[in-house]
């Protein structure tokens, strides 16, 4: 028999500010809340879903947003963008700065235009003592030179960064851990072929780790092409429960705690 959906379960990367699920957000909630999912983070990726990521933080109980423009679009950011975000970025509700980072594999803005992008989000989540969300894909090893150049490291024993989706390799994830880095783990976790991010999901300490949906892409076995919504973080829960020899429940109570603590979560409910 399944156990009892926990109570507990926060998801750390959403998108409901995303047109597929904010259309139909209300039911999108409800789904949320009846399979145990009692907060969420609205993650933007440009400055209108920053805007109004804070909006949905505002408007719903166990929303919270975080704020930034994704790699993709470094190419805009420029002083006005980065004013504008300072400004959300002291709102009510928003406990990270992001997402933002490196995406060398759609490449979609300049190398050079992501690295000075990301260097802004960091010093800005440094002005506003917030955390930042990292976006990483196929660029493991300049985000984690990047990131080491700078001495970026754990503030105080708060994980000062979040590797959001991590799916690189067994030596990366120990590089991240050693900078302080906190893993979240989503849908990846659960494809057939993610055998070597199972044994990281295994082996994480249980202090770092995340649970996310990162909605609505990447939904999880064996709901795999479909829009993915925060209704499916314990799925992804499971998975890692088995690979830890955990009980689901543990890990989804361990990932909240985890998740309270890197985001603040309690100061400001
Ligand atoms: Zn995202």
């Amino acid at each position: 028999m399944a156990e009892a959906p926990p109570a507990a379960a926060i998801d750390t990367h959403t998108h409901l500010n995303h047109p597929r699920l904010h259309r139909g957000l209300p039911q999108v909630l409800d789904r949320a809340r009846e399979a145990g999912v009692a907060e969420m983070i609205v993650v933007g990726y440009d400055l209108p879903s920053s805007e109004l990521a804070v909006e949905l933080a505002a408007r719903h109980p166990g929303l919270w947003a975080a704020v930034g423009i994704h790699p993709h679009d470094a190419s805009h950011v420029d002083d006005k963008t980065l004013g504008r975000l300072r400004e959300l970025a002291g709102r009510e509700g928003v406990v990270a700065i992001g997402e933002t980072g490196l995406d060398f594999y759609r490449d979609l803005s300049p190398r050079q235009a992501q690295m000075e992008a990301f260097e802004s989000h960091l010093a800005l989540a440094a002005e506003m003592s917030l955390p930042v969300i990292v976006h990483c894909r196929a660029a493991q090893e300049p985000l984690l030179d990047f990131l080491a150049a700078r001495r970026i490291g754990p503030v105080g024993d708060l994980p000062a960064l979040v590797w959001h989706c991590f799916d690189g390799s067994e030596e990366e994830a120990r590089r991240a851990l050693d900078l302080g880095m906190a893993l979240g783990f989503g849908g990846m976790v659960t494809y057939g072929k993610a055998e070597e991010l199972r044994r990281v999901a295994a082996q994480v300490p249980s202090g770092r780790f995340l649970l996310e949906t990162d909605c609505p892409y990447l939904a999880p076995e064996p709901k795999r092409g479909r829009d993915n919504e925060p209704a499916n973080v314990a799925v992804i829960g499971e998975r890692i429960a088995q690979v830890r020899g955990e009980s689901g429940g543990q890990v989804v109570e361990t990932a909240a705690q985890n998740a309270r603590r890197v985001f603040g979560l309690t100061d400001r409910a």
